[in-house]
């Protein structure tokens, strides 16, 4: 004789109901008063959840037979609220029960994929399409995800189908330690299949891998380190949502251009003479046309100038008519030493301005100077010993860091 007999009823089960028929009643109930359907009777599916979760395992069901629903409670599990049972909740239970939320929506996905993409700046410039091949994890067609012919599967006797196994230990007398493990006998999968039932396709598997192309559309002004999330093809698991896959754009190094935000950075080299008496010089843009970068008339461009052209950057994220700027930054080669004989340079000093303030020497009695002539200055030699001198620190900083230091 049983202790008491609320658990059965609960489930509207004669206490000596087979585990078939526990089973059976739990399905109909468990549909019926789910939250997804039935938002109001959520206690109810929590009630119906804990007793089937005890009246399903052999061994929490005698020790409720003898004991009633106070010994469940008292056998360490934390009661029927599912602590310690593996269980995190009536869902979990429902879940292993009818294969892991296939006719209900659960929020678990499978894996995502994440691959990178290289592009250049052009790419992001102008825009691109490229066509990627992808291996990923597909239901199997031909068994639907099932493993086997259809009905062929059998509920696993280990574990009653819950794909969970619950030892309950006894530490001292009155005092249990359940333990909950993935069934042995069916891999969690709460099922069982024969060798000759198994599809012949999967191998009983149930997934497959497959090789998929997927055309990727890599937009104008999309940046280095983009995501473009390709929304439910990831791996495909039974009884999970697909997962992502994931393309993460790296954009290569471009032997002119640098992009800062919706900018172009350049630099230029200008001839002493380009600089002071005007340029035209052509750049070749990211989508190949040229650029005739002016001067203004008269306009001098001194060593270290930084000009720009207005609309000659990236265009801009999912507003591609908008765009940056492309900004040069000047630098001025001189001519080299002697580049003209003496009588010439006399000549070009006159077009040169002369300092208003500077005193002339030859109105001057000669006696008063000292005369000092330039040399050669070795700089180079200077920093390096420096360098030695700092060497310790920037060791220390590149080894713990891998990142360079920047010298000085
Ligand atoms: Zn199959
Ligand atoms: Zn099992």
């Amino acid at each position: 004789m049983v202790k008491e007999t609320g658990f059965y009823d609960t489930l509207g089960v004669k206490p000596n109901a087979t585990l078939d028929e526990l089973k059976k009643a739990y399905r109909k109930l468990a549909l019926k008063y789910h939250p997804d359907k039935n938002p109001t009777e959520g206690e109810k599916f929590k009630q119906i959840s804990q007793a089937y979760e005890v009246l399903s395992d052999a061994k929490k069901r005698e020790l409720y037979d003898r004991g009633g629903e106070k010994a469940i409670k008292e056998g360490g599990t934390g009661g029927g609220g599912g602590g310690g049972s593996g269980f995190e909740s009536p869902m979990d239970i429902f879940d292993f029960f009818f294969g892991g939320g296939s006719r209900m929506h659960r929020e678990r996905k499978g894996k995502n994929i994440v691959h990178q993409i290289s592009v250049t700046l052009e790419d992001l410039s102008n825009g691109a399409t490229r066509k990627l091949a992808v291996q990923k994890n597909c239901i199997c067609e031909r068994c639907e995800g099932r493993g086997s012919r259809k009905g062929a599967a059998q509920t696993c006797m280990s574990c009653h189908g819950t794909g969970m196994q619950v030892r309950v230990h006894q530490l001292l007398p009155g005092m249990v330690q359940q333990v909950s493990t993935v069934c042995h006998s069916c891999q969690g999968q709460g099922q069982r299949v024969s060798h000759k039932d198994r599809c012949k396709t999967c191998a009983g598997r149930k997934i497959m891998r497959q090789k998929k192309i997927l055309e990727v559309h890599i937009d104008k002004g999309m940046k280095d380190g983009q995501k473009i999330v390709f929304h439910g093809e990831g791996d495909q698991e039974p009884g999970l949502e697909p997962g992502d896959i994931i393309f993460v754009l790296d954009q290569r190094e471009h032997p002119i251009f640098t992009r800062k935000g919706q900018d172009l950075l350049m630099s230029m080299e200008l001839q002493l003479g380009e600089a002071l008496c005007g340029f035209k010089k052509p750049i070749q843009t990211l989508d190949n046309r040229t650029l005739l970068i002016t001067s203004h008339p008269g306009e001098l461009i001194k060593p270290g100038d930084t000009k720009c052209v207005i609309n000659e950057g990236m265009p801009t994220y999912r507003r591609p008519f908008e765009k940056g700027r492309l900004i040069i930054h000047f630098s001025v080669s001189f001519p080299p030493d002697n580049f003209l004989p003496e009588n010439k340079l006399v000549e070009l000093k006159r077009y040169l301005p002369e300092r208003v303030d500077a005193e002339q020497p030859d109105s001057m009695d000669e006696d008063l100077y000292i005369y000092a002539e330039l040399e050669n200055c070795d700089m180079e030699g200077r920093r390096r010993r420096r360098n030695q001198f700092y060497y310790v620190d920037e060791d220390d900083c590149a080894s713990s860091s891998g990142v360079q230091c920047q010298t000085s």
